[in-house]
């Protein structure tokens, strides 16, 4: 183990800030104790003491980011139905997005560095070449995660009911605990290692504390069997979302849900750029189609995907659960919704007879 105090953590920050883009949890100026991941600058406070809000899943998905800029030259291109559809006589030309500069994310939670692990699986899959997606693995490959293990929790933790729960590696480089005047710090990567062979971290011989142990619900991995089973029951999904206003806040919230829309932010009828921005499958419009009609006309049908995309489609395309138990909807649903409720009422159970 690596120790380093508490007085030098600026320090180390200010350090690595010269050669990357750092991110960690501080408190929002003015907003009463709300702490979010934010881009840290020389003399910024942190907060390693209380959860964050949002999840730090904006470092490797931003809310809106630049997928490319376009712009249409003139250049004798072939244009319309032959060309690159830039107008006859014309030609489009294409600036691909800048690659993603190194980056720290400093005092994630187990939780938030495990939905990385799992959003890997999707966007970061050497073997599921059909979904790679450069702009996200140019910004994770460049990421370092300092994860800081949770010795508290509250009661809308659930991580325990998720593998290691708050002992949870994945998707860390290292792992830093609190203790008496500092972090102990333990490398969980190569690139990990390598950064706690800097001076400032020195040897010891101290153990890591005690970790919390959160709430826990036995046999999440059951309901990729019985959710298939529920889908048609749409009776039981009224009842679980009835108090739902489809405000969107468990999906921009959680670190592991990664729903985008893509649309073209024109310059000039001549320029501009396409972007990716954060959506939710929570709201109306998201399954909206052209024409008119909705697949998912209802709150029921909504709340009925979120949950099955989690707990039954994820894991049965990528192999893990879309959930790291973080209980950011639990705490921050207007209408009091709690998903742990839903899974064991979804686990208990039995289709219902038509
Ligand atoms: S946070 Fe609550 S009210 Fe808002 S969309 Fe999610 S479940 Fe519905
Ligand atoms: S679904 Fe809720 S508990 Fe699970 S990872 Fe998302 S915000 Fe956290």
């Amino acid at each position: 183990m690596k120790f380093i105090s508490s007085d030098a953590i600026p320090e180390l920050l200010e350090a690595l800030s010269a050669s990357s883009v750092v991110w960690a949890p501080r408190e929002l100026t003015g907003s009463g104790g709300t702490v979010m991941f934010e881009r840290w600058r020389t003399g910024d406070p942190i907060d390693l003491e209380h959860f964050s809000s949002l999840s730090a899943k904006d470092v490797v998905l931003p809310r809106t980011e630049k997928l490319f800029g376009y712009t249409y030259a003139f250049g004798g291109g072939l244009g319309g139905a032959f060309g690159n559809g830039a107008p006859a006589g014309e030609q489009l030309v294409i600036e691909p997005a800048e690659p993603a500069p190194p980056a720290v994310l400093f005092g994630a939670r187990a939780c938030d560095a495990k939905a990385l692990d799992v959003l890997d699986a999707l966007f970061n899959n050497p073997e599921g070449e059909a979904y790679n997606d450069p702009q996200y693995q140019s910004r994770r490959k460049s990421l370092t995660v300092i994860t800081l293990a949770c010795t508290t929790c509250d009661e809308a933790c659930f991580c325990s009911s998720f593998g290691n729960g708050t002992s949870e590696k994945a998707g860390s480089d290292i792992i830093v605990y609190p203790v008496e005047g500092g972090l102990l710090a333990e490398a969980v990567s190569s690139r990990g290692e390598a950064l706690l062979a800097e001076p400032i971290f020195e040897e010891s011989e101290q153990a890591p504390p005690p970790l919390a142990e959160t709430a826990r619900i036995e046999g999440l991995e059951r309901l990729e069997e019985k959710l298939p089973r529920l889908f048609d029951d749409m009776d039981f999904w009224q009842e679980i979302s009835e108090r739902c206003t489809s405000c969107g806040f468990c999906t921009y919230g959680c670190p592991t849900c990664y729903c985008f829309n893509i649309h073209d932010e024109m310059r000039s009828d001549r320029e501009g750029e396409r972007q990716r921005s954060w959506d939710a499958c929570m709201f109306a419009l998201y399954t909206q189609e052209t024409s008119g009609h909705n697949p998912r006309p209802t709150l029921a049908h909504r709340y009925r995907n979120r949950i099955n995309h989690k707990f039954s489609y994820y894991p049965e395309n990528q192999g893990k659960i879309l959930c790291t138990g973080c209980g950011r909807c639990i705490r921050g649903c207007p209408a009091g919704l709690d998903i742990r409720d839903v899974l064991r009422a979804a686990l208990e159970e039995a289709p219902r007879e038509p």
